[in-house]
């Protein structure tokens, strides 16, 4: 995995946990990108990215539109193909566990805020 540059604290690093889908060709993600408040999972192999939810971390509150777009400029997300989320590959063990928490990181999900 490459270094991010430029607005990398929306970048979490353990990408082959499955809570929020992962690539369908390698089974695993390279974290989220932030685009306004939405979260977007990406794989930067196999250029592709799928939307998870809106404030679900606080991140985005952090980055700045600026920001949020030269980041994705810089990466190029404009040309990574956009996966419905029935695309995306869930492991099994992702739904036996049934968890509001995303492993390794402590990140609650605080779905009503
Ligand atoms: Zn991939």
């Amino acid at each position: 995995m490459d270094t991010v540059t430029g607005n990398d604290e929306n970048h979490l690093t353990n990408g082959v946990d499955g809570y929020f889908g992962l690539c369908p060709h390698c089974h695993k993600h390279d974290g989220y990108v932030n685009i306004g408040k939405g979260h977007w999972f990406v794989c930067h192999e196999h250029k592709v990215m799928w939307f998870v939810g809106s404030n679900l971390f606080s991140s985005w509150k952090d980055q700045t539109e600026e920001g949020q777009r030269r980041y994705y400029d810089e990466r190029g997300l404009d040309s990574y193909k956009h996966l419905e989320l029935e695309q995306v590959y869930t492991p099994p063990e992702v739904y036996e566990r049934g968890e509001d928490l995303y492993p390794g990181t402590g990140i609650i999900l605080n779905k009503g805020n």
